[in-house]
């Protein structure tokens, strides 16, 4: 049960300003009206109820902000530890969950295999491992669950999840009768852009676009300020925008998408087509690396064709930044890789496709829409987790004391 005393009802004013104090750890009061447009009283009032239950914390040992005279600023900091989340990103796979204070910081982590996908079965699973990771943590309030497909956020139902051929599942009703404890669903996709919102990149900025390459091609917005849902549930699918109407078939029933083009089984099955069978995607990259001319052209093909996705999302919503990442390039191993002797997906096999990427977007994005910023990098599994960790925290500041 928590520690702390029953929440207050926040003010929406409240509610602002512990958002923006978890994202960024501390402020004095002085910058907390100055970024929330809040007069002090209205900060003293929103503070108030928090600092009472040991949510926040106040000081007043910091020097004066730069270049003002008088009296230290009275600086408030977010108690991280007095709220822990558990995330936990699903796979068909494996199940990588974190335990995480407030600011998202993983102080624990764990990963168990799946052996059984049957929703009944995963839940007891997840059960398992929440029970795990609180174990002597008392202050641990909630969870937050990432999971790949088409996840209504609102209800935390899982509408239909391809991997774990899930239709309609009550993941998040079912996990919170089982542990007590709130619960948060949400696409994965979604939930690593909520983590870079938070804590990331993305912190401080109206529009972002997160674009994670892979088994599949997935892609997350924010716009103004907001993570898109999509009226049904799709939004952003760069994965399916058409890259070579004469391109290789699409499991979608389209030819040449994104995704058939980029995405792992797209390539490896193009390097099958050329004589190199039973690779993995990071033997591919060691290919192009070396110069081996059939890697290095559907590697290129794979740059170019997530290009001209990014390009499309940049010219239809003027991103301001776009994070291009995924399973396959992560710096720890995929599951669909794992077991085969050698680290798969290390940061280096993207390094190959980078420069395709980049000319391709920069020769398709229209106008200023080519200012955009674009970061490769890549994703570790624990970042999933963390992001589902992120949803759980976005969920408590949001709603805290209302429910
Ligand atoms: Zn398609």
């Amino acid at each position: 049960m928590p520690a702390r005393p029953p929440a207050p009802a926040l003010s929406p004013a409240g509610t602002r300003v512990f958002q923006q104090l978890v994202m960024t750890g501390d402020a004095s009061r002085t910058a907390l009206a100055r970024d929330t447009g809040l007069t002090p009283g209205a900060i003293t009032r929103a503070v108030r109820p928090l600092l009472e239950v040991g949510l926040l914390h106040e000081t007043g040992d910091r020097a004066p902000a730069e270049g003002t005279l008088g009296r230290p600023a009275t600086v408030v900091t977010v108690q991280a530890e007095a709220h822990l989340v558990i995330g936990v990103k699903v796979t068909a796979d494996e199940l990588f969950g974190v335990l995480c204070d407030l600011r998202c910081r993983v102080l624990d982590e764990v990963t168990v295999p799946v052996r059984d996908h049957r929703p009944e079965a995963i839940v007891e699973q997840i059960t398992d491992l929440v029970a795990g990771l609180r174990a002597g943590h008392p202050e641990v309030g909630s969870i937050g669950l990432a999971v790949s497909g088409d996840v209504d956020a609102a209800s935390g139902h899982v509408a239909y999840s391809p991997f774990l051929t899930w239709r309609d599942v009550p993941l998040g009703e079912q996990v919170a009768e089982r542990t007590g404890l709130a619960t948060t669903v949400e696409n994965d996709v979604r939930a690593l852009l909520t983590g870079e919102r938070w804590y990331g990149v993305g912190r401080g900025l109206s529009s972002l676009a997160l674009v994670t390459v892979g088994t599949g091609i997935g892609c997350a917005l924010l716009v103004n300020g907001q993570v898109v849902h999509g009226s049904f549930g799709v939004a952003g699918e760069v994965g399916h925008v058409l890259v070579d109407p004469d391109g290789p078939l699409c499991h979608c029933g389209n030819r040449g998408c994104v995704e058939a083009i980029a995405g792992t089984a797209g390539i490896l099955e193009r390097m099958a087509q050329a004589g190199f069978g039973g690779l993995g995607i990071g033997d591919v990259a060691d290919l192009a690396r070396s110069g081996q001319p059939d890697a290095v052209r559907v590697l290129a093909d794979a740059g170019r064709a997530v290009g001209t996705g990014i390009a499309t999302i940049a010219n239809l919503l003027g991103a301001q930044h776009i994070v291009i990442t995924g399973e396959a390039i992560g710096s720890s191993p995929a599951p669909d890789d794992r077991g085969e002797g050698r680290p798969a997906g290390d940061e280096r096999d993207y390094d190959v496709m980078d420069p395709h990427v980049r000319r391709a977007f920069e020769q398709r994005a229209f106008g200023s829409a080519a200012s955009a910023a674009i970061e490769l990098r890549p994703l570790r599994f624990v970042d999933w987790a963390r992001g589902a960790a992120a949803c759980a925290v976005e969920d408590f500041v949001t709603h805290y004391g209302r429910s």
